[in-house]
């Protein structure tokens, strides 16, 4: 869709209202650039050689007393391994612990990528019913997915394409089902959170984690969305103290940042993570997001369409009204309709979820000013 909107653009010269990219158009908080210009002005020789393939031995250091506050779990900077971002980490970890016919649970509708993280080691995804409208947590049906070759199960909340945050209540019932589903097993099933989206809730909704409540869950996590970073590719992974094999995946993991290639996170973007976290930490103006977000969301239920309220990122996942799904679920013939309108979203077709369509409101108004008048020209 993204290459499709370039397409356009170049086919005309009207503007293209493209709301098909998870890019996100906010800058980095000014407290970032101070950061960079304070590490460049350090002419010690030395900081931007290779170092240990985990990361800096400080930085690792800083995450773990940071991310120990806020989950309250007593890690180390041996439970953190750095990447380049989320994707990178993934890929890591998959590496590390995945083999061929291993099985990966996953809720959908789930970020396409998985298929192909999933496809370099040879695992396969298996994806599991949420529960409408609002794609919550069904730990049941993910039980149910469970067979002797699960390895993971892979959460992302909040959640890219549906925004849904999985609540307390939902990840306390799966981890009893896990504990449950671990017995007479050699080796524990893993959780694996993906959460770059975590810090860009809206008034304080918080994130529930499987950290501290299940004791084999890494989560792994970016600074693309919540410090606008995504072309510098930071990141980290976090391991739970308490894993089984903790010392192995920590070995692992920095066996496998270094032949997958990547050999370690960017070091200049490590070093500014201390400087940039501490304190509460900068971010970006989620405000802007969750304006976008709430406007989207009213004006296509004035159209009919079931949108669940936004409470993180910048995602909405609109399900089409009746009269526009027909058989298939009608997103495949609304997007192309709207694709006549210059107007390009995601068919929720490509999510695994007909009858859907994802919207990526990270962008500015007059692009969202026109996608909502050609939503009006092709749905009323
Ligand atoms: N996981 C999800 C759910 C995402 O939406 C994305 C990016 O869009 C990623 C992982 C990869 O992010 P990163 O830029 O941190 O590699």
């Amino acid at each position: 869709m993204f290459e499709l909107a370039a397409e356009l653009r170049a086919a005309g010269d009207a503007p293209v209202h493209d709301l098909s990219l998870g890019n996100p158009s906010l800058e980095p908080p000014p407290a970032w650039r101070s950061a960079i210009f304070e590490l460049l002005a350090d002419e010690q020789p030395g900081l931007h050689r290779y170092m240990t393939n985990a990361g800096f031995e400080d930085v690792r250091e800083f995450i773990a007393a940071h991310e120990g506050a806020r989950y309250q779990v007593p890690f180390t900077g041996a439970d953190i391994t750095m990447t380049c971002g989320a994707a990178g980490g993934l890929n890591v970890l998959a590496h590390a612990t995945l083999d061929p016919g291993d099985e990966v649970v996953v809720p959908a509708p789930y970020f396409s990528e998985y298929e192909h993280y999933c496809a370099t080691v040879g695992a396969r995804l298996v994806p599991v019913a949420t529960r409408p409208p609002t794609f919550g947590l069904d730990a049941w049906a993910i039980v149910d997915a469970i067979s002797s070759r699960t390895r993971w199960v892979l959460l992302n909340s909040p959640n890219n394409p549906t925004g849904a945050i999985y609540k307390s209540g939902e990840l306390d019932a799966l981890a009893d089902a896990l504990v449950l589903a671990n017995r007479g097993r050699g080796v524990p099933i893993l959780v694996v959170e993906d959460a770059p989206y975590r810090d860009l809730t809206f008034e304080g909704v918080g994130v529930p984690s499987l950290l501290g409540r299940y004791a084999n869950t890494v989560l792994v996590t970016s600074h693309s969305k919540d410090l606008g970073l995504a072309g510098e590719r930071i990141g980290y992974m976090l391991r739970a103290p308490t894993l089984f094999g903790r010392e192995m995946l920590e070995r692992a993991a920095a066996y496998c940042t270094r032949v997958l290639g990547f050999v370690n996170a960017p070091a200049l973007m490590q070093r500014m993570l201390p400087k940039v976290l501490a304190g509460g930490g900068a971010r970006v103006d989620v405000a802007v997001y969750a304006r976008n977000c709430r406007r989207v969301a009213a004006h296509l239920r004035g159209l009919g369409f079931g949108v669940p309220t936004p409470e993180a990122g910048f995602f909405l996942f609109p399900a089409l009204p009746e009269r526009l799904r027909g058989d298939d679920g009608g997103d495949v013939t609304l997007t192309e309709r709207l694709v006549r309108e210059r107007t390009v979203v995601v068919p929720g077709t490509a999510f695994g979820a007909p009858g859907y369509l994802r919207l990526s409101l990270a962008t500015d108004s007059a692009t969202i000013d026109g996608a909502l008048a050609a939503f009006d020209r092709v749905c009323r």
